[in-house]
């Protein structure tokens, strides 16, 4: 785990543009950019905290990992470029401030300007904590965690939930799958009419736990559209999701005749058959 520290007053700006690039990650789940990465220090996969040493700003502003390392080669001062992708990124204003982790994740000079920083092991657990109580809860799915609160084999599931949300992936995925549920074929335009048009989860195929570093989504051959039901059991079963063709097995094996759907009449007549035995 390192902390690459960024100044906002400096001139050098690797985001284009810091706010847009905050309602990019908040929209489609991930920004990447090159960065001065420590050689030594950054692998793939290796957690990143960008730490604002601004004059107005000194805190925790946001959390990523290393996509691609850094070459070996002897670097400067600064590092040598990598690419790094960060899955959240606060407004500035809203880090976490410096008198906040001076107090909860001690041992680390949180004063001292420097482009990149290891954090040991129990500090980082400490900082994970504080990122944790002082973020907001994701507002598309309040029980999404919020990136960089839980340990790296989360933050893969985590990143698999944003490409099942991400509008134009979707997009592309329902235009060539259609919006009928790939495993019971349930549409919600058919049952509800205009209201449920284009209505459908759309489900990532590849367990997070296969996702490797510099992984591209592709959103016909990876995500396919499922109705709430048939995804909820998809992700039943962890850390592999049970795939379409399980679920399909999964549900002939338990008998399921397609019609067998109670009716409305046949529900109320159950509910009044349960009030009249019950009464009794
Ligand atoms: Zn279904
Ligand atoms: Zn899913």
């Amino acid at each position: 785990m390192i902390l690459l520290g960024w100044n906002p007053d400096r001139g050098d700006d690797p985001f284009g543009g810091y706010r847009s690039t905050v309602d990019e990650v908040t929209g489609a789940g991930f920004f990447r950019c090159k960065w001065l990465l420590p050689p030594l220090q950054a692998t793939a996969g290796t957690e990143v905290w960008l730490f604002s040493q601004g004059s107005r700003e000194r805190g925790v502003l946001g959390h990523g990992r290393v996509v691609a390392p850094p070459d070996p080669l002897p670097s400067g001062r600064g590092g040598a470029p990598g690419i790094v992708e960060f899955d959240a990124l606060r407004p500035r204003g809203d880090s976490i401030p410096l008198d906040l982790l001076t107090l909860r994740v001690p041992g680390i000079a949180w004063g001292v300007n420097r482009p990149s920083l290891r954090i040991p092991a129990a500090a980082g657990l400490a900082l994970r904590t504080l990122w944790a109580e002082t973020s907001t809860p994701e507002e598309a799915d309040p029980l999404l965690p919020p990136p960089g609160t839980l340990p790296p084999g989360a933050l893969a599931q985590a990143r698999v939930n944003r490409y099942e949300r991400d509008p134009s992936a979707r997009r592309v995925c329902l235009a060539h799958h259609g919006t009928s549920c790939a495993v019971c074929g349930f549409s919600f335009e058919e049952a509800f009419g205009p209201p449920g048009r284009d209505f459908v989860h759309v489900h990532h195929l590849a367990p997070a736990t296969r996702l490797v570093a510099g992984y591209e989504l592709d959103p016909i051959a990876d995500l396919v559209p499922l109705c709430p039901n048939c995804h909820s059991m998809a992700h039943l079963r962890l850390p592999d999701p049970y795939s379409p063709a399980e679920l399909r097995a999964l549900r002939s094996a338990a008998g399921f005749v397609p019609g067998t759907t109670l009716s409305p009449e046949q529900l109320t007549a159950q509910a009044d058959a349960v009030r009249i035995l019950g009464a009794r």
